[in-house]
C-alpha cells in the first residue's frame, strides 16, 4: 500500500475535515506493514472502505429557547462501520462540533470498540447546541427535537448512542425518554441511563476510572508504583473527575484540572476535601474551576485561557478534555518536567508532534482508543444487563471493567512490543483492532 497516495486522495476527497485526516493518518501509518503482510486486504480495497463511514446523517434541529425565540442547530449521526457488532457511540453536543470532529470521532470509535473484546460497531453523532448557560427546560426541548431526527435511524441491535462533551445523565434522559415516546418501546437504546430505568452501575466512573486501570498495567511493566505520584489531570467533566476520584483513592496526587476558560495547578496535590469541593462545584451547580482558585489562594493558582501542561511539575498526564490540547511545546514542557507517562482520557487529545515527541522519549505513551475504552466497555457491559433485563453489583461491573481494561493493554503489548522491549501503545493498539474489524469485513463479503 501507498500510504502517502491513499492519503492525498482522501485530502482531495475531503478538503474541510482536518482532525477527520489527522485520525486517519495516525491508523493508516501505523498499520500499513501488517496490511502489505495480507494481500486479500488490498483486493477487498480494505482500507478506503475501512475509513470512509458506512453512512452520514445530517438534519437541522429547530426548538424554542426559554424567551420563545425559534433556534436551529445542526444534527449529525456518523455510522461508520458495524463490522463485529450495532454501531455504538457518544453523543457530542458543543458549539465546536462539526462533520470533520464526528467523523474522527466515530472512525477512532470503531477502533476503540473492536480492542474492548465486545459485539460493538463504531459511531458517532452530536450537534453544535451548547447545553452550558440554557435551562434544563430548554436541554430538554433541544433534546427533544434532536431525537425527533434521529429516531428512526437508532435502535437496540442498529445504533446505540450514549453521553461524550456537554452530554451526561440530564441528556441521555431525556434523549432517551423521547425515543421511548417515538417507538413505544423501552429498550436499551441509549446507554449512560439513570440507574431507575435501566443504566448501569459504574457508568458515569467507567472511562475515567478504566483510564486508571491502564495505567496501571502500563507502569507495572517497568515496576513502578502509582502511589505518590503527581498526576496531571485536564478538563473537570465526567472522565477528568473520576479519573482524579480514582488515582486519590490508590493515594496518587492530582497537581491540576482545568475547562474551557482556564487551568487550575495545586503543585501539592489536592486533598480529598479539596476534590469533593472540586466535584460539587463541577456536578451540582455546573460552575468554573476558577471558583475554586478563588476560595483556595494559597494552594491553588489559576491560568485563565490556559492549559496546564506548561504550568505543572508532575510525573504522570491525563488529558481527559479534548482533542488536540496538548501540543508539541506541551509535550516538551511536560518531558523537561520529569514526566514519564501520559494516559489519554479524551479522543486524540495530543497532536501528532507530540505524540511524536512522547515516543521519542520512550515514555509510556497510551492513546486514547485504549486508555479510555472503559467507557464504552461498560457501555457494552449495559446493553448486556438491558437485553437480559437484570442488574449487576457495582464490584461486578468493576471486575469486568479491570478485565476487559488488562485485556486491552495485553493486546496492545502483544502487537505493539518492538525488539529492545519498548511497547509502542499506538502501534499495538491500531494493529490489533484493525485486524478483528477487517477480519469480520472479508467474512462479510463486499457491501
Ligand atoms: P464533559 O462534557 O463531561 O467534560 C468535558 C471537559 O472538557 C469540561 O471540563 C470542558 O470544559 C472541557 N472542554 C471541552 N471542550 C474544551 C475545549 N475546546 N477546550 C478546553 N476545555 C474543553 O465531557 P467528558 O468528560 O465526557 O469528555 C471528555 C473527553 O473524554 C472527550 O474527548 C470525550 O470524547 C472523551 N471520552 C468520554 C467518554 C465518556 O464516557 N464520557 C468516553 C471516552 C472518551 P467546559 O466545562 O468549560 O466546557
Amino acid at each position: 500500500m501507498n500510504v502517502k497516495l491513499f492519503l492525498d486522495d482522501l485530502r482531495v476527497r475531503f478538503p474541510n475535515e482536518p482532525e477527520y485526516l489527522q485520525a486517519v493518518e495516525e491508523v493508516v501509518t501505523s498499520i500499513a506493514d501488517v496490511y502489505d503482510t495480507y494481500p486479500v486486504f488490498e483486493r477487498y480495497n480494505l482500507l478506503e472502505r475501512l475509513c470512509i463511514p458506512d453512512r452520514v446523517i445530517m438534519f437541522r434541529v429547530s426548538w424554542v429557547d426559554d424567551n420563545g425565540k425559534v433556534r436551529n442547530n445542526m444534527g449529525y449521526r456518523v455510522q461508520h462501520n458495524n463490522a463485529i457488532g450495532p454501531y455504538k457511540g457518544g453523543i457530542r453536543f458543543h458549539s465546536s462540533v462539526n462533520l470533520s470532529i464526528l467523523k474522527f470521532l466515530a472512525f477512532e470509535q470503531t477502533f476503540k470498540n473492536s480492542l474492548t473484546t465486545l459485539a460493538m460497531g463504531g459511531a458517532k453523532g452530536g450537534s453544535d447546541f451548547s447545553p452550558r448557560g440554557k435551562s434544563d427546560m430548554e436541554v430538554m426541548r433541544f433534546c427533544q427535537a434532536f431525537v425527533n431526527e434521529l429516531w428512526r435511524q437508532i435502535g437496540p441491535d442498529t445504533d446505540v448512542p450514549a453521553g461524550d462533551i456537554g452530554v451526561g445523565g440530564r441528556e441521555v434522559g431525556y434523549m432517551y425518554g423521547w425515543y421511548k415516546k417515538m417507538t413505544r418501546e423501552f429498550t436499551g437504546t441509549f446507554t449512560g441511563k439513570g440507574l431507575d430505568f435501566g443504566g448501569s452501575l459504574i457508568r458515569p466512573e467507567a472511562t475515567g476510572y478504566g483510564n486508571v486501570y491502564f495505567l496501571l498495567n502500563m507502569l507495572a511493566t517497568r515496576g513502578i508504583s502509582l502511589e505518590g505520584k503527581k498526576v496531571a489531570v485536564s478538563g473537570s467533566g465526567n472522565v477528568a473527575l473520576y479519573t482524579a476520584q480514582k488515582l486519590l483513592s490508590l493515594g496518587a496526587k492530582v497537581v491540576s484540572f482545568s475547562d474551557s476558560d482556564g487551568s487550575i495547578v495545586i503543585p501539592e496535590g489536592v486533598s480529598q476535601e479539596q476534590f469533593d469541593e472540586i466535584f460539587e462545584i463541577k456536578t451540582l451547580y455546573r460552575g468554573r474551576v476558577s471558583e475554586f482558585a478563588e476560595r483556595h489562594p494559597d494552594t491553588c493558582t489559576y491560568y485563565r485561557r490556559e492549559r496546564p501542561w506548561r504550568h505543572v511539575a508532575c510525573d504522570i498526564a491525563m488529558p481527559s478534555a479534548t482533542q488536540n490540547e496538548l501540543d508539541g511545546d506541551d509535550a516538551r514542557a511536560l518531558l523537561q518536567a520529569g514526566c514519564f507517562a501520559v494516559s489519554e482520557g479524551a479522543n486524540m487529545p495530543s497532536t501528532p508532534e507530540a505524540v511524536d515527541e512522547f515516543q521519542k522519549a520512550r515514555i509510556l505513551y497510551a492513546p486514547g482508543k485504549a486508555a479510555n475504552a472503559g467507557g464504552v466497555s461498560v457501555s457494552g457491559l449495559e446493553m448486556a444487563q438491558n437485553s437480559q433485563k437484570i442488574r449487576w453489583t457495582a464490584e461486578d461491573v468493576d471486575c469486568r471493567l479491570r478485565d476487559i481494561m488488562a485485556d486491552i493493554h495485553s493486546q496492545c503489548v502483544e502487537y505493539g512490543k518492538e525488539d529492545g522491549g519498548y511497547v509502542d501503545y499506538v502501534r499495538g493498539a491500531n494493529t490489533a483492532a484493525f485486524l478483528k474489524v477487517a477480519r469480520a469485513m472479508i467474512a462479510q463479503g463486499i457491501m
